[in-house]
């Protein structure tokens, strides 16, 4: 397996930053690592590149907002038992693993994941399906985590044989950085561990930008589809790196000529020191609307918010019907022209 960088040292000695007391203070608050994928796509001639701002630290991280929240989707509101959050009836949240291939400097859940973070024992394992298997109204499991695809194939056939010995789960759905990240790890053991299941696979890929979808990224992603996973992306709208119009269109645009469907552009959440990552809602209903007026339908990603405190992810997008109070609806076009129409 390739490299991880892990400390200040490492970084700077990959001159991806120049160390200084902050920056130490930053790697001992959260966690650090990249990928040596990671470093390749890195311009160290560009002080203000994209890839760099997502993963190494930043003096930033030091800030934390009274409105940041430790836990800012309330996963811990909706945790029945340990390793799953059950917020809507329909699907559940399952955290095998709480370590990732890279430590994002914007990740919601940055108060709970990282090296010594740990996983569900098999016991803690055993009790999380038990819950799965007693709840009838349970149709989908969204295995995320950390980043699920740092367990090993081994692991993951046996995960998909338990959730697929329950009669009511019929769809699996993991959530993963890997392939774009540390796309070496995606081997067909791994995607076959992935997709040899009664049940229907999907993969959520985590990738923000378009120089993130590296050549070997591609391969990874062809191997999980021809493996027979279906793909679609998420993606945070994050200052300084994507809040674009003209650079998520490269992005949605590379993601579905690699045969992935844009599904979500988060919002960034409200983590403990990352408002230098966050966008205004407008500023995000702005970026939608120049993109619904220039990018192909499969391409257009949903800009979700997760409402702060658990209360559940809403479309928050640009509306394009408006009531007009004793005449038929109002029609906003892609150019931002209005229209009546009949009712
Ligand atoms: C985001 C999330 C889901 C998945 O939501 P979808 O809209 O189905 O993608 C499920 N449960 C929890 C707790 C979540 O935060
Ligand atoms: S891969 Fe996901 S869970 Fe892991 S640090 Fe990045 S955003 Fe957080």
């Amino acid at each position: 397996m390739a490299r991880t960088l892990r400390t200040i040292d490492e970084l700077a000695g990959a001159r991806v930053l120049a160390p200084t007391p902050e920056l130490e203070d930053v790697a001992a608050r959260y966690a650090v690592a990249l990928t040596e994928d990671v470093l390749h796509l890195i311009d160290r001639t560009d002080p203000d590149d994209p890839i760099a701002r997502q993963f190494v630290p930043d003096a930033r991280e030091l800030d934390t907002r009274p409105e940041e929240r430790s836990d800012p989707i309330g996963d811990g509101a909706h945790s029945p038992v340990k390793g799953i959050v059950h917020r809507y009836p329909d699907r559940v949240l399952l955290k095998p693993i709480l370590t990732c291939p890279v430590y994002c400097r914007f990740c919601f859940r940055r108060e709970f994941v990282g090296p010594g973070a740990n996983a569900l024992d098999p016991a803690e394992l055993d009790a999380a399906i038990a819950y799965i298997a007693n709840t009838p109204d349970i149709w989908e499991v969204i295995v995320t985590g950390g980043d699920p695809l740092m367990l090993s194939p081994r692991r993951i056939r046996a995960l998909n044989a338990a959730l697929s010995a329950i009669p009511h789960v019929k769809v699996v759905r993991w959530h993963s950085r890997v392939p774009i990240v540390d796309p070496g790890r995606v081997t067909e053991e791994l995607a076959g561990a992935l997709a040899n299941t009664a049940r229907t696979v999907w993969l959520a890929v985590h990738c923000n930008h378009p120089r993130e979808l590296s050549a070997e990224a591609a391969a990874a992603l062809s191997k999980l589809r021809r493996a027979g996973v279906t793909l679609v992306s998420q993606t945070v709208l994050l200052k300084g790196v994507n809040d674009d119009a003209g650079i998520l269109a490269a992005l949605m645009r590379r993601l579905v000529e690699h045969g992935v469907k844009p599904y979500y552009l988060h919002l960034a959440d409200l983590a403990p020191g990352t408002s230098h990552f966050r966008t205004t809602l407008a500023e995000g209903r702005a970026i939608m609307q120049a993109l619904r007026g220039r990018l192909s339908g499969i391409a257009q990603p949903t800009l979700v918010l997760d409402i702060p405190g658990g209360y559940g992810k809403v479309p928050a997008g640009p509306a394009y019907v408006e009531d007009a109070l004793g005449a038929g609806p109002l029609i906003t076009d892609p150019a931002g022209k209005t229209h009546s129409y009949p009712g």
